[in-house]
C-alpha cells in the first residue's frame, strides 16, 4: 500500500475493533493457540471457529471450537483469522463469500496484534521478522527464495553488526511473535549457537516464538547443539530428503541428535515451492497503480532486518544480497532514525505501507501468492551454473 495518511492509515479499523464485544479466532491449531495466550487478557475471546471436524471434537481446548455455519452472527462479534499466510487466502474467501467484510466482521491477526497493540499501548508489536546471519548454503535450490543460485557471492555478516541490529529491533520493536533467523542454511553460520544464545537471553521475554530452520542435511557440531539445547528455541527441520537423497543419512542423525540434547524441533515437508521467477518476469512497463494492486494481492508477509533498517518484502531485500536488484530508500524503515512518535508509522510499514505502495523487485516477480504464482518442486537442485542478471 501507498501511504497517504501516515501514522493515521488504521485509525478507522481501530474503532471497528473497539466496537466489538466478543471475538471468534478462527483456526485452533498452533498459531491460534498462540493467539489465545496472547490475546486473551486483552479481549473477549468466545471460541474457535475450525473447518476441521476432529479439532472441534477436542477436549484440548477451554473454548468451544465450532464450524463457520454455526457461527451465530452479530455485529458486535469479530472474527480473527489466525493460521499463517499459506491458508489465510482461502479462508479469506470463505467469509467472504458467507457475507462477511474484511476489517468490518473479520480481521487478519497480523494485522489484528499490530494494530490493537499500537493504539491502545503505543507499544509496537511485530507478527515476525526474518533476520539472517549469512547466505551461506550446501545447497542450490533452482528457486531459492534467497536467490542464492543466481548469486555470485556468499554473504556472511560482521559478528558485531549483526549483535547491532538485533539490539537495534528491540529498541524499538517491544514484542514480536516469531523471531526467525534464517538463511542460507543457519547451522552452517559458525557463530549459530552465539546467535541465539545472545536472542534468547537478552530478549527471549519479549518474542513469544524464536526458532531457525534447517534444510535438513547439516549435521551441527555438539559444542552448537549443547548450547542450543538451553536456549528456548524450536528448529523448522525442512525435509528435502526426495530432492537430495544423498543427505539421507544426515537428516536421520540430526534427529537423532536433536533428540538427544531435547532440543525442540519440528519436521516440515511441503509439496511445493513457490519460483517468484525474477529472470523471466517482466512488469516493468506496468503503471505504478498497477504495480501497487502486484504488491497488494502477493501475500507476502515477511520483512527482513539488516544493517539497522527493515525492508518491505523480504524477497525485494533477499534479491539485492543476491545482487539482482537494487535497493530503494524509499522501501526500508530506518530504525536508526526511529522515535517512538512514529510507533504507529513502523506498524504500518511493517504491513504493508511504503512510500512507493510497491518495492523494485515487484517489476520482475511474480509474487507470492498471487493467482498466476508458479510451484515447483521443492528442493530442485540447479544443474551448471546460472548467472544471468536481471
Ligand atoms: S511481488 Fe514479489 S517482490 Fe513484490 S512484494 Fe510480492 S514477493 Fe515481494
Amino acid at each position: 500500500m501507498k501511504w497517504i495518511n501516515k501514522g493515521h492509515e488504521f485509525d478507522s479499523i481501530y474503532e471497528r475493533i473497539c466496537e466489538k464485544e466478543k471475538y471468534l479466532l478462527f483456526g485452533a491449531g498452533d498459531l491460534g493457540i498462540k493467539s489465545y495466550h496472547i490475546l486473551k487478557e486483552e479481549i473477549n475471546i468466545v471460541g474457535f471457529i475450525d473447518n476441521d471436524e476432529k479439532k472441534r471434537c477436542s477436549l484440548e481446548y477451554d473454548k468451544p471450537v465450532i464450524s463457520l455455519a454455526e457461527v451465530k452472527w452479530d455485529e458486535k462479534l469479530g472474527i480473527i483469522i489466525t493460521p499463517g499466510q499459506m491458508q489465510r487466502r482461502s479462508i479469506y474467501k470463505e467469509l467472504l463469500s458467507k457475507g462477511y467484510h474484511k476489517n468490518i466482521d473479520f480481521f487478519d491477526l497480523e494485522e489484528f496484534l499490530g494494530i490493537y497493540f499500537v493504539y491502545k499501548y503505543n507499544k509496537v508489536y511485530f507478527y515476525n521478522i526474518s533476520f539472517l546471519p549469512s547466505t551461506v548454503c550446501n545447497l542450490k535450490c533452482e528457486a531459492c527464495l534467497n536467490f542464492n543460485a543466481l548469486a555470485k557471492h556468499y554473504y556472511t555478516r560482521e559478528w558485531n553488526n549483526l549483535i547491532k541490529d538485533v539490539d537495534m529491533f528491540f529498541s524499538c520493536v517491544d514484542n514480536i511473535l516469531l523471531f526467525h533467523v534464517s538463511g542460507g542454511e543457519p547451522l552452517l553460520y559458525p557463530r549459530i549457537a552465539d546467535l541465539i544464545d545472545y536472542i534468547d537471553k537478552k530478549y527471549g521475554n519479549r518474542i513469544y516464538q524464536l526458532r531457525t530452520v534447517t534444510n535438513g542435511t547439516v549435521i551441527p557440531s555438539d559444542h552448537i547443539l549443547e548450547k542450543l539445547s538451553k536456549c528456548n528455541v524450536d528448529i523448522t527441520v525442512d525435509d528435502y530428503r526426495e530432492a537430495v537423497p544423498q543427505y539421507n543419512d544426515n537428516f536421520d542423525v540430526l534427529i537423532q541428535k536433536l533428540e538427544k540434547y531435547g532440543i525442540s524441533y519440528h519436521t516440515s515437508k511441503v509439496d511445493s515451492w513457490i519460483d517468484l521467477a525474477p529472470l523471466t518476469t517482466d512488469y516493468s512497463n506496468w503503471t505504478d497503480v498497477q504495480l501497487r494492486e502486484h504488491f497488494d494481492n502477493c501475500c507476502h508477509s515477511w520483512q527482513e532486518l539488516r544493517d539497522g533498517k527493515l525492508f518491505s518484502c523480504n524477497y525485494d531485500s533477499y534479491a539485492t544480497v543476491a545482487g539482482i536488484n537494487e535497493e530503494q530508500d524509499v522501501e526500508v524503515f530506518d530504525l536508526k532514525t526511529y522515535t517512538t512518535e512514529q510507533s504507529k508509522a513502523l506498524i504500518e510499514f511493517r504491513l504493508g505501507y511504503n512510500e512507493k505502495g510497491y518495492t523494485n523487485l515487484c517489476k520482475h516477480c511474480r509474487g507470492f501468492l498471487t493467482d498466476d504464482n508458479i510451484s515447483v518442486p521443492p528442493a530442485r537442485q540447479v544443474i551448471g551454473t546460472v548467472l544471468n542478471k536481471l
